[in-house]
């Protein structure tokens, strides 16, 4: 027999309808200090557009490169962890803010088709092999 969770006789008087909008948001800042701990905020913490392409999800994912690469790179180079921390949360600052002035408000419908987000987000950092069949990652 088929079970159904629903039937006309449920109460749905204190059903709660949550959704996700598809549209951009972002935080110009997105480190500093919070509760005295230094912090930064990545993927839709710190700002979201549209979902077409996996632009949104992949953003996220490149700043967690971007600091954990910074982080990386100041420590080798001889900083202290507290030093490198900082350091690496000015960079991402700094990243933020010109990926906001391209990425952000640009009042674009067509943003994600656009010849740099296409570079950016499906082609940087991947090669075609000589048989042209295969993309190599
Ligand atoms: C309907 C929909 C369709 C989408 N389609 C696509 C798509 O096709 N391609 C794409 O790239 N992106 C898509 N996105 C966007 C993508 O899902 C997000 O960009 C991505 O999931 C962001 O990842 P995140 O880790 O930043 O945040 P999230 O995936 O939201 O993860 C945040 C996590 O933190 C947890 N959390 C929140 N507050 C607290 C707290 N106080 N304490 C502890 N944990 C907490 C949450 O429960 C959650 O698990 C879509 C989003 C939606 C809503």
């Amino acid at each position: 027999m088929e079970k159904s969770i629903w039937d006309a006789n449920t109460d749905l008087s204190e059903c709660q309808l949550y959704y996700a909008p598809r549209s951009e948001a972002y935080f110009p800042q997105v480190q500093g200090l919070v509760d005295d701990v230094p912090t930064m905020f990545v993927g839709d913490a710190a700002g979201g557009t549209d979902y077409r392409l996996g632009l949104s999800g992949s953003r996220g994912l490149m700043a967690g490169t971007f600091i954990a690469e910074s982080l990386l790179s100041l420590v080798q180079s001889g900083a202290s962890w507290e030093e490198s921390l900082w350091g690496a949360m000015s960079s991402y600052q700094t990243w933020w803010n010109k990926l906001v002035e391209v990425e952000f408000s640009q009042d674009d419908s067509k943003l994600t088709w656009r010849p740099d987000m296409y570079q950016k987000y499906l082609f940087e950092g991947r090669s075609y092999l000589e048989d042209a069949t295969q993309l190599e990652v």
